[in-house]
Parts: C-alpha cells; structure tokens; sequence
C-alpha cells in the first residue's frame, strides 16, 4: 500500500480537477491522497468525495506560503479542520494578497510593453488562489511569450521585471495555525529550498514532519532528509507535488509513500486530536 501526500489542482496551479487526479490516482493504484493546494482548501470537499468513490483514503491538506529569516519555505498542513474559522480567515487574507500580486505582475508586465490584460489571468485561473503559473500560462495562450518555461527565465523568477514579491506568514506562526486549527505541520521538498538550517529552528517551533521523498529529491536527499527526520523524531512524509500537465507530464506515480508513513501520521492527529478534547474537559483550577 502506498500514498502520495503533495499533489495540486485548479484551486491552485493545477491543471487537473480534484476528479482528474483520483481518476490518475486510480491508474497507479494508490490507496491514501492528499490534496495541498497553495494557500487554499477548497478542493479537499470534491477531492474526499472522488476518493471516497474510488475507495482511496483520503487526507485534508494545503501547502501554506511562509517564510523564515527572509527565505520563502512551504509547509504541508495536514488533518486540518476544515470549518475552523480562524483557517478559513486566514487562507481567504493569503488569497487577497495572491490576486493582489497578479494585478502588480500584469501591471509590470504592461509598462514592459506587453499588453497582457489581466481579465486573461483571472479567466485562466479561474481560482481564489492565482500564482505566477497562470500568468505564465496566460502569456503563453496570448502568443506573448512561446514557453511557460521562457515565461519564468524573462518575467517571473525572483529578479526578473514583473516579479513581485509574495505575503508569506512567518514559518512559527504557521506551525501554530496549523496545529490550532488541528493539523500537522510538514517541511515541504526541503532539498529545494535549501532549508537546512532552519530546521532546528523550525523543529523547535513545533514542526510535525518532513517530506523526505518528493519527485525532484534524488536518492541522496531523500536519505539525508530520513536521518534528518531520525535526529529530530519527526514524521516523514511525501508525494510528487504534481500539477498536472503544467509542467509538462503529470507527476503523480513517480512517488509511492509507503503506507506506514500514512498509518504514523494519522497516528499523531489522532493523539493530538484526543489531547486537545481532554484539554478541553479539564475543570477549570478554582480560583
Ligand atoms: P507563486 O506561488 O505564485 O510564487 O508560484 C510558484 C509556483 O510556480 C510553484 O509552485 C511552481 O509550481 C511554479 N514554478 C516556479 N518556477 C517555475 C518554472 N520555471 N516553470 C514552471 N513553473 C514554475
Ligand atoms: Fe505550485
Ligand atoms: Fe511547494
Ligand atoms: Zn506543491
């Protein structure tokens, strides 16, 4: 049996609907999903009722933008409460400020002379969650630039002319949203952002796991990330971050969490879930 944890569709910068991925899923025969889509969770009700269809189990979840020391870091939520209030608050704040940044890149994008209306981004996205992936795309569909790929080297990469940076919640305050809105915590493909050294820092801050396996980890990273996870006693975690045919050929299939990772993880919410209501039916100490 085996799991992939990190995928994304439309209500991010996915191509594919939360259907289209259980209909790949199915294909490869996995048994466990979870949906991270950037800064949102609107795709987990769909995604739970395709799975449930399918007969894969399936795992709320949602890759949060955050930053430590000034270094962008993504941090997988899983188990969430969906209907927590302060959640829901804060992801619509995250997705404000993302449709805020599309306006300020196509506004770069026009005084570069490239006349990219933004209606055309909004359109192609058509989610609460735009990214730089749709203004790339939508460059691309206008015949403005050939590739996605070219979108990102001349326009969108940190440094280019129509980069703007993006909100990112402080890394600690997210472990603590995560955890107060009854989630777990997971350092995202730490080979790629090159987190190191913020891992002490972040496991003190209660972090919950770290995705050792993910499709552009190689051998060697997964392994280092595993001791890493050994060391600090934390949950190991993976999945392909796949994003259907943006880039290029879907991902999903190139990782296979075996299921043991899963069973651990549903282990610890359930123990948090059982200390949080025996915290709850604490009698209150008399004054
Ligand atoms: P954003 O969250 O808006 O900053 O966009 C980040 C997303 O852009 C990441 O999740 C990647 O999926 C995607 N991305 C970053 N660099 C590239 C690239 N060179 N080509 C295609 N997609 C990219
Ligand atoms: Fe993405
Ligand atoms: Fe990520
Ligand atoms: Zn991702």
């Amino acid at each position: 049996m085996f799991a992939d944890l990190h995928l994304h569709t439309s209500f991010s910068d996915g191509t594919f609907s939360p259907e289209e991925v259980v209909v790949h899923a199915q294909r490869y025969g996995f048994s466990a999903l979870s949906l991270t889509d950037h800064d949102t969770v609107e795709g987990c009700e769909r995604m739970s009722r395709a799975c449930v269809a399918a007969g894969i189990e399936f795992l709320v979840g949602s890759e949060l933008t955050a930053e430590m020391s000034g270094h962008e870091l993504h941090l997988l939520a899983y188990g969430l409460d969906l209907t927590n209030p302060r959640l829901l608050a804060e992801l619509a704040k995250f997705q404000e400020v993302r449709q805020q940044r599309i306006r300020e890149m196509v506004i770069c994008l026009n005084k570069l002379g490239i006349p990219l209306p933004v209606e055309a981004v909004f359109a192609l996205a058509n989610c609460r969650a735009p990214g730089r992936p749709h203004v790339a795309r939508a460059l691309v569909q206008a015949g403005l630039c050939p590739t996605l790929d070219l979108a990102f080297e001349r326009f969108l990469k940190k440094g280019k002319p129509a980069w703007v940076p993006k909100f990112k919640m402080s890394a600690v305050e997210a472990i603590a949203l995560i955890h107060e809105t009854g989630g777990l915590a997971v350092l995202a493909h730490p080979g790629l952002n090159r987190t190191d050294e913020f891992i002490p820092e972040l496991n003190a801050g209660g972090l919950d796991g770290i995705e050792c396996f993910h499709a552009k980890h190689s051998t060697a990273m997964a392994e280092h990330y595993l001791m890493i996870a050994d060391q600090y006693s934390l949950l190991v975690t993976g999945g392909s971050d796949c994003h259907g045919l943006n880039k290029g050929k879907p991902l999903i299939g190139t990782i296979k969490l075996p299921y043991e990772h899963v069973a651990a993880l549903k282990a610890r919410l359930a123990e948090n879930q059982a200390k949080a209501a025996s915290r709850h039916l604490q009698p209150a100490i008399p004054s």
